[in-house]
């Protein structure tokens, strides 16, 4: 990962309502775009912004650690499992959904959102992940089988979770194999 992903990115913190919010994500998960949520700290840590010590340090800020207080995922290689409850996000579904023929459309957008999450704990760069990306592409090259984002593999734990929150109707089939 280079760090031009970062580039002429900066932070706005707004305060808004639950449906607001909810709007906000919606719309960048409409365009496809990338965000990461970052816990604002009252007044904390001010300096550290503005002392410039350089690209790469600035990069790692971006990252959010693994807790290794936790066992690794072995779908997702978070610690704890990025759909461990103590990676909670404000957009996780708190009850399940009706089944329903849009839920794919929703799962999607969830997908996407979970996409982020890994992105900031570098899962997509891990040698582990680009191995099974590999033999997964061997298998399925015009990756029609697997459920994708933005060209990377939705790990087993994550789909499971998204396909719990919005299910199909009990005769209709899920669109892409899990892989594992
Ligand atoms: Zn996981």
């Amino acid at each position: 990962m280079d760090d031009s992903v970062n580039q002429g990115k900066s932070i706005l913190a707004l305060e808004v309502t639950e449906e607001q919010k909810e709007t906000i994500y919606n719309l960048f998960a409409h365009h496809n775009w990338d965000y990461k949520e970052i816990e604002i700290k009252e007044n904390k840590d001010e300096n550290k912004e503005t002392n410039g010590a350089g690209n790469s340090e600035d990069f790692d800020d971006f990252l959010i650690e693994q807790n290794d207080n936790f066992e690794e995922c072995p779908y997702c290689l978070c610690k704890p499992c990025i759909t461990h409850e103590h990676n909670r996000q404000m957009w996780w579904e708190s009850e399940i959904q009706m089944a329903h023929i849009r839920n794919s459309s929703l799962r999607k957008t969830d997908y996407k959102r979970f996409w982020t999450n890994l992105f900031h704990r570098n899962v997509w760069q891990d040698p582990r992940y680009l191995e099974r990306k590999r033999a997964a592409l061997r298998q399925d090259p015009r990756r029609r089988n697997y459920v994708y984002h933005r060209r990377d593999l939705m790990p087993k734990c994550v789909i499971e979770l998204v396909r719990s929150w919005f299910p199909n109707l009990p005769n209709v089939p899920y669109m892409g194999h899990m892989w594992e």
